[in-house]
């Protein structure tokens, strides 16, 4: 019979808790700092009414929470989609203040949403939402107090809505407020593929950890969006072996490698990455299970589970995605000896360049895409051996590791700070 996969029915909220708990345990986090850090600072909930295309008033629900503010100015997407929740919200919001502590940058963790289907409304619909939504954060946004930022269904367009919405309110203009604006509105040059270079920094790391070498290592990637084919294509242009892709729609296996170039500019045309004639079609199941050094999710959620970690060949395995392995699928892995680079540091690259933006915009100044490259490419490495050197003296994993890294950074500044009465 088969066993299942309790973790699964866990809400997000409590699947970070699950592992923040083995964390604090590890690191004998006392009671009271752990309600602390586990309780969001602010949750906001927002009617956000707007005059349709169709000339019929729709109300639609809207999300802020600011999980923890210890370390600096909230930072965080907003997501616009059907299945927003708040518990989904604040387990978002939670893992952006691990992972801003993780790679020290100075944000605690925010997330936002809006429950809508973009793909239903027109141009001024969301236009109309964006705005109103901005106006109605007004006093809790601003670059010291929240800065929001792109997330799934969400764009420069809409980043761009923000920042002129604030700008507007405040009376001047306020470039800081959002991350991944357009260029010309105060964006950074190498925002767009910051999450897949900091994939590729990690995995040069792992793969000197292990003495391999990158003309050797075979790169299996899940999804082929945003992420998925900005990590294929630099992972490709820096000699990996990207021998394996994948789609919603299904996936393309060659064991001698595929030219990522060409599958770009077939999938651009095709919409998919499925009927590529330079490979072989796979289903994106089987794909997972494929010989492969490196195994990298950049999809969704829970795509590692109890159901295939045991049939994973991958050597290594880099959390493009938030949260792709559950947590039994996590012990099999271990179990397996398979090396996890997890989320909270293997995704941060995205992060780390917002913030850079978020610096330039408040310099006035803006740096070269060598200086950004150069930058990213410091705090990721520096990242990442610290994680692992805290796993190695902890004799944890480097999941836990980067838990505990961020909790006692979190919990060092709150007790620095003291607690105001
Ligand atoms: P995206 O929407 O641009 O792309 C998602 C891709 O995954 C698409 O190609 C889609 O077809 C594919 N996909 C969906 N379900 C699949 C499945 N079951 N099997 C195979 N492919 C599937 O999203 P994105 O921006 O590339 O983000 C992907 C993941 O990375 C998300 O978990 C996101 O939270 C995370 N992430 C992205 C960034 C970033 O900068 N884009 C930063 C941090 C984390």
């Amino acid at each position: 019979m088969e066993q299942a996969e309790s973790k699964v029915e866990a809400t997000p909220f409590e699947f970070m808790v699950s592992r923040f708990d083995i964390a604090a345990k590890k690191l004998g986090l006392d009671n009271g700092l752990y309600q602390v850090l586990l309780t969001p600072d602010r949750e906001i909930g927002l009617a956000i009414p707007v005059q349709m295309a169709n000339g019929k008033l729709t109300v639609f629900k809207g999300y802020r929470v600011q999980h923890n503010l210890a370390r600096g100015p909230a930072h965080g997407g907003i997501r616009y989609a059907p299945d927003v929740t708040l518990d989904q919200i604040r387990a978002l919001a939670a893992g952006m203040t691990w992972k801003c502590a993780v790679m020290k940058i100075p944000f605690g963790g925010a997330q936002g949403g809006i429950v809508c289907d973009p793909k239903k409304l027109s141009g001024t619909e969301l236009e109309k939402i964006t705005r109103r939504y901005t106006a109605s954060l007004i006093d809790i946004l601003g670059p010291e107090r929240d800065v929001a930022g792109p997330d799934i269904t969400t764009d420069e367009k809409v980043m761009a809505w923000i920042m002129d919405t604030y700008s507007m309110h405040v009376r001047h203009t306020v470039t800081a407020v959002v991350t991944g604006k357009p260029l010309d509105l105060g964006g950074t040059v190498g925002r767009r593929e910051a999450t897949g270079r900091g994939c590729k920094i990690v995995c040069d790391r792992a793969v000197s950890r292990f003495r391999m070498e990158r003309e050797n290592s075979r790169v299996i990637i899940q999804g082929f969006g945003n992420l998925g084919s900005m990590a294929a294509r630099i992972l490709h242009e820096s000699g990996y072996l990207v021998v394996g892709v994948s789609d919603i729609t299904g996936g393309i296996h060659n064991p001698q490698g595929i030219n990522v170039t060409q599958l770009m500019a077939y999938a651009e045309e095709a919409k998919t990455v499925t009927g590529f004639p330079g490979a072989d079609a796979i289903s994106g199941a089987e794909l997972l299970e494929q010989p492969c050094e490196i195994l990298l999710p950049a999809a969704t959620e829970n795509q590692i589970t109890i159901q295939n970690a045991d049939k994973i060949k991958a050597r290594i395995i880099c959390e493009g995605a938030n949260d792709p392995t559950t947590a039994q699928a996590d012990e099999i892995l271990y179990d397996k000896r398979i090396f996890i680079i997890p989320d909270l540091l293997a995704n941060a690259g995205g992060v780390t360049v917002s913030y850079f933006e978020w610096v330039q915009d408040r310099q006035g100044y803006f740096w070269n895409p060598r200086t950004v490259n150069d930058r990213l490419e410091e705090i990721m490495v520096n990242s990442f051996d610290t994680v692992a050197s805290y796993a190695d003296r902890h004799s944890v994993n480097m999941r836990i590791a980067a838990y505990m890294l961020a909790i006692d950074r979190v919990a060092y500044t709150t007790r620095e700070r003291g607690i105001y009465a």
